[in-house]
Parts: C-alpha cells; structure tokens; sequence
C-alpha cells in the first residue's frame, strides 16, 4: 500500500494550491463572506481553467477526472473557505446528474454555458418537512399535456438565485415513497418560482434559499431519465456530493490547524509563546494525527470510486470522520486564539462557523453514521 499521491496528482495539488494563493486569497474569500457575494470572479477563473469540467467526460468537452483528482480539487478549493468549495462543488456534483442520466438534448442546452461558468446547478432535495427523512418529499410534478406543472416548497437550497441557475428538483410524481420521485430540471426565472435568500450564518458567498412553486411550467422533456428514477438518481448524486464535501473539509481543516500552529508560535505570554504551553501542544498534535487520518479515510473512498466499485460505505465514513475532525480543529482553533478567534480578520471564526455546518450539510452526522451501520450488515 502507497500511501503517496503519484506524480501526477501531486503536481495537480500543487498547481491547485498556488492557484488558489495567487488568483483567490484569503481577504477576497473573507470580504466575500462577509459581504454575502458570490466570487464571480474567481469563478469565472476556474470555469477559463476548465475544472468545471473535472466530473464531465472529454466528448462532453469535460476534463473526465476521476474522482482522486476530483478529491484533490474539492480539498483545494476549501483551503480559505468551505463556501468557496460549495460555491463551485454544488454546480460539479448536480452536472453529474445531466452527464449521466440527461437526454442527448439536455447535454447539448446544458453543459456548454456551464462548463463556460455562465449557467449553474442547484440540487433541491429539501423541503420544511423532508430534512434528514429526505424521501418525505411532498413538492408534486402533475403532467399536464406537454408540460410537468409543479406544486410546493423547497427549502435550503443553496445557489439557486443565482443569475440563469437551472435547479434540480425532487418532485414526487406518483405516490409510491421512493419510486414516486423523480428530478426535474427547473431554470431559477420560470414563472410561478418565488425564491428568497436565507440570512444564514454560513453559505454566505454562495447563498440559500426557501421558494415556493406554485403552477410552475416546464417542458415535460425537462425530466432526467424516465418519472420514477429520481430517488436511484439523487444516490448517485450523493456518492460525488459527499466526497467532494469530505475532502472539503480535510482541506480547510488543514488551514484552520496551520493557523493555529502560526497563531500559537508567534503569540507570547508569561514570557513564552503559547506553543511551548504542552496543554496547547498535546491538542494540536492530537488534531494533526486526526487531520491526517481524515485524509486517508477520504482517499481510500476516492480511490475505491475510481476503480469503479460501490463506495457508500467508504464515503459516509469520510464524511463523517471528517466532519468531525474539521469541527474539533476549528473549535480548538478558537481555543486557542483567544479573544482574537472572534474577529474576521483572523479567519478562525469562518472555519469554525462552516465546520459546524458540516456536521449537517449534505446528510448529517447521525444519518451518515445509520449507512455506515447499514452497509455493516446492522
Ligand atoms: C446552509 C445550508 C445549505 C443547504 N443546502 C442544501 C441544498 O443545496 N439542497 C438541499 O436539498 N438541501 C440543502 N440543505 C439541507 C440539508 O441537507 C439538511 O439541513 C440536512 O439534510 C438535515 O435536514 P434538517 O435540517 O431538516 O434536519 P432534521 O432532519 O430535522 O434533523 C435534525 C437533527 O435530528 C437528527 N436526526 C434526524 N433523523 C434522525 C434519525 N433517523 N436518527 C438519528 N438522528 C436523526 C439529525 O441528524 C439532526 O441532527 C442545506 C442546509 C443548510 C443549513
């Protein structure tokens, strides 16, 4: 067993990474956070580098990576900010859904203005009474003659205000629990979709929102695949979302641990530095051996999908795991930065605020734990 990214991948984080230092940033990523703005512009220099490309195959004009790399760019995009990854991870992960289930028309109309960063993907699984229990799903599709009329409300869903986003809807179509849902392409400006951004305290840059749709209209060829496919489908979606997330949060919880290390070594008191302290000494090497442990658990799932194989279980692990490592550093993070921990300028409280996140975003904590336990055999 090599634990070592080859050659090649390697290379690909380190271009990654400088890219992020020099053409992202921290004080742009902060003074997108705080403002609530997507960063248009560093998206649109990961859409002129092709990566949005990264899950599309190359006769789709994608990059067709599999997902190690795959992992490796979630991991770098988080390295300032868990909603920069998001920012660009919720439109990759929901094109998936297109790539692999989209009619030959819905390729054509959809991925050429994605993979050139002017339209985005949102994917609304999420209703007021359908959070972890996600087949709960209520919002019905009716055929109507040559169109799905759509009726209900959606919650949380992260993106889909954005200027010509197209949503991914989960609407129940029959009413059978899981092979009554089916996903339905909705672009953000038909009529009848009233959206309204929510003030949570992360997802700020890319946004979440509640809507209601009330008689909204579409082509009825706006379906994926055939009424009745969208809960297999959304599995699928879930295996690319949840590694993309894991390795998000491995990523920034390297920075958040960095800073931590940087912050104690230079901050002096009691005429010593705040390292020397084993308290604070013993949490930090606690922390890299948990850092580093979460990485592995997310390779190992990246490379069990790219060998083509079932990974739920794989995944789930690392997302879990991850999580919950991202939280503890970004917890002792503030810890350890005192009073200054509460100040933007110092990051910390963005970490912290986003790693709390991760222990519900994308399928909490528990319910990763309640697969986990299923694919034992529990
Ligand atoms: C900022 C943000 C962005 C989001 N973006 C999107 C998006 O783009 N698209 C989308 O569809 N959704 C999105 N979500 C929704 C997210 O996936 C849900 O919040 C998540 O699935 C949990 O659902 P819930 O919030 O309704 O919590 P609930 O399901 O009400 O759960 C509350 C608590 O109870 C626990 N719990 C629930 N059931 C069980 C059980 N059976 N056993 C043990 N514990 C249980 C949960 O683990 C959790 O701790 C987003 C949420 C947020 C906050």
């Amino acid at each position: 067993m090599d634990f070592r990214h080859t050659d090649e991948q390697q290379a690909w984080k380190d271009m990654l990474h400088s890219f992020m230092n020099k053409e992202v940033g921290r004080e742009y990523t902060r003074e997108h956070d705080e403002n609530r703005q997507f960063p248009d512009e560093a998206y649109k220099k990961i859409a002129d580098q092709g990566w949005l490309g990264l899950l599309v195959p190359e006769e789709l004009g994608g990059l067709e990576a599999d997902p190690v790399f795959y992992a490796i760019f979630c991991e770098a995009m988080a390295k300032f900010s868990l909603d920069t990854a998001a920012c660009v991870m919720t439109s990759m992960f929901t094109a998936t859904n297109i790539v692999r289930h989209g009619s030959e028309a819905q390729k054509k109309e959809h991925l050429p203005p994605y993979l050139a960063g002017e339209r985005k993907f949102s994917v609304s699984i999420s209703e007021p009474e359908a959070g972890s229990d996600a087949a709960a799903v209520k919002t019905k599709a009716v055929l109507d003659g040559d169109e799905w009329v759509l009726n209900g409300n959606k919650i949380w869903c992260s993106g889909a205000h954005l200027p010509g986003a197209v949503i991914t809807v989960l609407a129940r179509t029959s009413e059978d629990r899981h092979k009554g849902m089916s996903l339905i392409l909705v672009p953000n400006d038909t009529p009848g979709l009233d959206i309204q951004k929510m003030p949570t305290i992360v997802r700020r840059s890319l946004g979440t929102t509640e809507y209601f749709l009330t008689d909204v209209r579409v082509p009825k060829e706006n379906i994926l695949g055939e009424p009745g496919q969208g809960w297999e489908f959304i599995n699928g979606h879930l295996e690319y979302e949840r590694l993309g997330l894991a390795a998000s949060y491995v990523g920034n919880a390297r920075t958040a641990l960095d800073d931590t290390i940087a912050y104690t070594k230079q901050r002096t008191q009691f005429g010593r530095s705040l390292s020397s302290f084993q308290v604070l000494k013993h949490r930090m090497a606690e922390n890299e051996c948990e850092l580093q442990a979460a990485r592995l658990l997310v390779y190992q799932a990246a490379t069990k999908m790219a060998r083509g194989e079932r990974a739920v279980q794989e995944v789930s692990m690392a997302k879990v795991f991850a999580a919950d490592v991202a939280y503890k550093i970004a917890f002792n993070g503030m810890q350890a930065l005192g009073g200054y921990s509460q100040l933007p300028e110092y990051d910390m409280e963005r970490y912290f605020r986003e790693a709390k996140h991760g222990m519900v975003g994308g399928g909490a904590n528990e319910i990763q734990r309640t697969i986990i336990a299923r694919e034992m055999g529990l």
